[in-house]
């Protein structure tokens, strides 16, 4: 097929395209802005069978208007799927170049060039086209969530949450969440500088945001136990319980400590044995039975933790009972037990013991931003057999 015949088949393939791209559009217009911007169906079906060179003249070719104006944005979020960033950009940068373009179409032309930057790795540049589309009635929201995602990922938390605070974010749980964890970010950088007064402050200013975030929690107490103030410690671990019990496994370690270094082994049995009226991690009864055995030997110990294991079965749980059991048994049982553990330890070896709620990611470790769906404090602690 010559070039000629080429460019006019683009030609009706694209009009074609378009077409069955409005006749969906009720639905379509009804998601967002962002959702606009989707290539058509049919246009990304129409494409594939025309080169890219056809493509390229019949955009050039294109008159810039409000009336072509969805053509060439739609041709442009093509190449931008395609991974052809630099196509798009071309496209972009050419309507933005042209003089008739009314305002909001312009707008428009903008935050698609910023997108394609975002793809194209070159941040500065996309920060620049967003921060102008600000406070577009249009694009302001979208243009700062954009803005978020770059400050998110090149650790700028000032800007980050300059950026946050001009979304309605009062109404907005999902951003009271970022904002205090940006907080924290910063609070952990001063704190590795040595400015507790200041990381201090901003701690408080992230439960201003979210008064339920278990990190600055945290963070507060690793300052008091640095401190040896330990008292005030557990005073500021207790709210755990409260802001979000699935948590929880998370804090034991650090209690149990504070308990011990006040010398207070029955005040420490009392609150693990209140919290196991409420939940079941295996942590905490590995604590529960650590404290018993501590108190009243290894006997009461194992007593307690069979009993537990024949309501609340984990194989964290299993692993500290066969430890128990070794301890207190013959030579000969001894071996026997110590095969079935090398199972239990390659167990706990082997498993994610933390979980996105959000995307399902696992890992071994609790994030605060997962890598996966960007989302904040949604890597729990897992429950059950394989769990805490
Ligand atoms: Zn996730």
């Amino acid at each position: 097929m010559d070039m000629l015949a080429q460019w006019l088949l683009v030609g009706a393939a694209v009009g074609i395209g378009w077409a069955l791209g409005r006749w969906g559009q009720g639905s379509v217009e009804k998601r967002g802005a962002s959702s606009r911007m989707q290539v058509p169906v049919g246009i990304q079906f129409t494409f594939e069978n025309y080169s890219d060179e056809a493509i390229d003249k019949y955009v050039e070719a294109l008159e810039v208007e409000r009336a072509t104006l969805p053509m060439h944005l739609s041709i442009a979020s093509h190449f931008r799927s395609k991974g052809e960033v630099n196509r798009a950009i071309l496209i972009h940068q050419h309507l933005l170049a042209s003089p008739r373009l009314d305002t909001a179409s312009r707008e428009r032309a903008t935050f698609e060039l910023a997108r394609d930057y975002m793809s194209a790795g070159l941040f500065d540049r996309a920060e620049a086209l967003l921060k102008q589309l600000e406070k577009s009635p249009d694009w302001g929201k979208e243009s700062l969530q954009l803005l978020l995602e770059i400050y998110q990922d090149e650790k700028e938390w000032g800007e980050a949450k300059q950026a946050a605070l001009k979304l309605d974010y009062r109404r907005d749980p999902i951003t009271q969440k970022r904002l205090a964890h940006y907080c924290c970010e910063q609070a952990d950088l001063l704190l590795q500088q040595g400015n507790i007064v200041d990381a201090r402050r901003i701690l408080r200013e992230a439960l201003g945001y979210d008064r339920s975030c278990v990190r600055v929690t945290f963070t507060v107490a690793q300052i008091h136990m640095n401190n040896g103030d330990y008292a005030s410690a557990l005073g500021v671990l207790h709210r755990v319980e409260d802001q979000d019990v699935r948590f929880l496994p998370e804090v034991i370690g650090p209690v149990v400590e504070c308990y011990r270094k006040l010398g207070q082994e029955e005040k420490l049995q009392q609150y693990l044995g209140g919290l196991l009226e409420r939940a079941h991690y295996s942590r905490l009864l590995i604590a529960y039975a650590d404290s018993l055995r501590l108190t009243q030997g290894d006997r009461v110990a194992l007593s307690f933790m069979a009993d537990q294991l024949g309501r609340h079965i984990s194989v964290r749980g299993l692993d500290y009972f066969l430890q128990l059991q070794i301890l207190s048994s013959p030579p000969e049982e001894r071996i026997r037990l110590e095969a079935i553990r090398r199972l239990t330890q390659k167990l706990l070896e082997t498993r994610h013991p933390y979980l996105c709620e959000n995307c399902g990611y696992s890992g071994s470790l609790l994030l605060w931003l997962c890598p996966s769906c960007k989302s904040w404090e949604t890597i729990k602690p897992v429950q059950g057999i394989e769990g805490h």
